[in-house]
């Protein structure tokens, strides 16, 4: 293996590709301070290696704006604990990725700091780079995904919402990891929908990816949300058992695995060019000794318009922090205007600070809290939620420890994983702001096949399948496990990237 390059080879790398015309506009600040850290002890797992951070996580050392006008000066006093856990490894934190505003968006073009630009480079073309066709990088952590797909980084950790990490590395041809939700601790880490959000963690490689997990991956008092020891020890009981019945002899063998292939991850928005690089993914598989198996998740087709109920409702209450008293940005009165009240300022700051997209959320949120839509929406969707879950635990064979003691006697399914096209299409193209409500809605649809996971909170490791035909764009495959089956799902990945 060729060395990894150091933190000056990645800023210099940075300050080639990175700003002016054309420019994948990935980073929104760089800590030039890094390179005067001393050397480290090689000895730890991270040492020296940079990663780079979604906006959205906290850093002393940098602002975290969140790609909102309402933080644009916002300079947290203490470091999330994953950047913590990083550093304690020894790593570089690079710098701070853009993303879409609070994770809000799946093409990384709702941001304070300007569109990500996709970075992808067709080897047939002959264009040079900058005067290529743009296309979206993914998002909501697009910034992320460009860091890591143009070299800029080791890896780079993103969130994930209902796809924020699966999208982007899809468009952008890297591989992504959406933990099991509680197992990074998101403690300074914004909220968006608290309870989906997870820390997500993006490099060029599945082995990467492992080594990163592995240090943020512990339990963390500071966050009430995240999972008790007793359970991950459980978890990872079962997993390592079902995988030693496997004969866990190195990556490269799947003897005895089941796949499952849901059918309703192939909806009519489709695209045709996914099924030939989905093909040979499967006879991969097939050829390591796994079997596959068709399974039914009947309730996926629900899931996307219960997600975006739930994220709203919790990004309307999450966002009511942001009311130009106590964080960030305050709007003042025009001289002369009358007398304001606290509700005028709250108004005045919102309606200047925060973007389009963002209100449009918290209006949809409040509207589903409200008394006479509440029935309908919010709990309709919660139930939803619920009957995606229990899609996934039918068909796992491990059951899920989170569960309770009613799951446990249930008779369970017999796939190790799923795997299904992580997303519909291909990178799309860059269009103009002002999107008619069509296009914006189809925005909305690149989610449908990553928020299942999200909705149930199991893992989700997206990897690269391949160009589409059509265009010559990356494509992932995503692989998804039960809760807490990180190390099979990232062995399968590695087998197949
Ligand atoms: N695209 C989805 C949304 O806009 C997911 C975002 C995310 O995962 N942060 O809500």
């Amino acid at each position: 293996t060729s060395a990894i390059p150091t933190l000056g080879e990645y800023l210099k790398r940075i300050g080639e590709c990175d700003s002016g015309e054309g420019g994948t506009n990935a980073f929104v600040s760089i800590d030039s301070t890094q390179g005067l850290v001393s050397p480290t002890t090689a000895s730890k797992s991270l040492a020296g290696k940079s990663i780079a951070i979604k906006d959205v996580i906290c850093t002393s050392a940098l602002p975290t704006t969140c790609s909102s006008e309402i933080l644009r000066d916002f300079q947290p006093p203490y470091d999330a604990t994953v950047v913590r856990l990083l550093n304690d490894e020894d790593a570089t934190v690079i710098g701070k990725t853009n993303c879409d505003e609070f994770g809000m968006g799946s093409m990384n073009i709702h941001t304070s700091h300007g569109s990500v630009i996709n970075p992808f480079q067709t080897s047939s073309s002959k264009v040079p780079w900058r005067k290529r066709e743009q296309r979206s990088a993914g998002g909501s952590s697009g910034g992320s995904a460009a860091a890591v797909a143009a070299s800029m980084c080791y890896a780079a950790l993103s969130t994930d919402t209902g796809g924020s990490t699966r999208l982007p590395a899809s468009y952008s041809g890297i591989v992504g990891l959406k933990p099991s939700y509680g197992l990074i601790s998101r403690w300074g880490v914004v909220s968006f929908a608290d309870s989906l959000d997870c820390v997500g963690i993006m490099a060029d490689r599945v082995s990467r990816i492992r080594s990163v997990f592995d240090v943020l991956a512990q339990f963390d008092t500071l966050d009430p949300t995240s999972i008790p020891i007793i359970h991950r020890e459980r978890m990872s009981f079962s997993i390592r058992s079902r995988m030693k019945d496997l004969g866990d002899n190195g990556q490269k063998s799947l003897q005895g695995l089941v796949v499952g292939i849901p059918w309703e991850y192939f909806p009519a928005e489709m695209s045709q060019y996914i099924y030939s690089p989905f093909n040979t993914v499967l006879s991969v598989l097939r050829q390591l000794g796994a079997s596959i198996k068709p399974v039914s998740l009947p309730s996926t087709r629900y899931g996307l318009s219960a997600y975006y109920v739930i994220a709203s409702a919790e990004a309307y209450s999450n966002l009511a922090r942001y009311d130009g008293i106590r964080y960030g940005a305050r709007s003042s009165p025009e001289e002369g205007s009358p007398i304001l009240d606290a509700a005028d300022v709250y108004a005045l700051t919102r309606s200047h600070a925060l973007g389009a997209e963002v209100k449009r959320r918290i209006l949809l949120g409040s509207y589903a809290l409200t008394a006479g839509a509440f029935d309908n929406y919010f709990l309709q969707a919660q139930r939803v939620r619920n009957l995606v879950r229990a899609d996934f635990d039918r068909v796992f064979r491990i059951s899920n420890v989170l569960a309770g003691s009613s799951a446990s006697t249930e008779a369970r399914g017999a796939v190790d994983i799923i795997l299904h096209p992580s997303a519909i299409r291909t990178a799309p193209s860059l269009m103009p702001k002002s999107a008619s409500a069509a296009e914006g809605l189809q925005v909305y649809v690149q989610d449908v096949l990553t928020v299942p996971a999200s909705l149930a909170g199991i893992p989700a490791l997206t990897v690269p399948m391949g160009y589409a035909e059509d265009d010559g764009w990356p494509l992932g495959v995503s692989v998804v496990g039960q809760w807490g089956s990180e190390e099979l799902v990232v062995n399968v990945g590695e087998a197949i990237e």
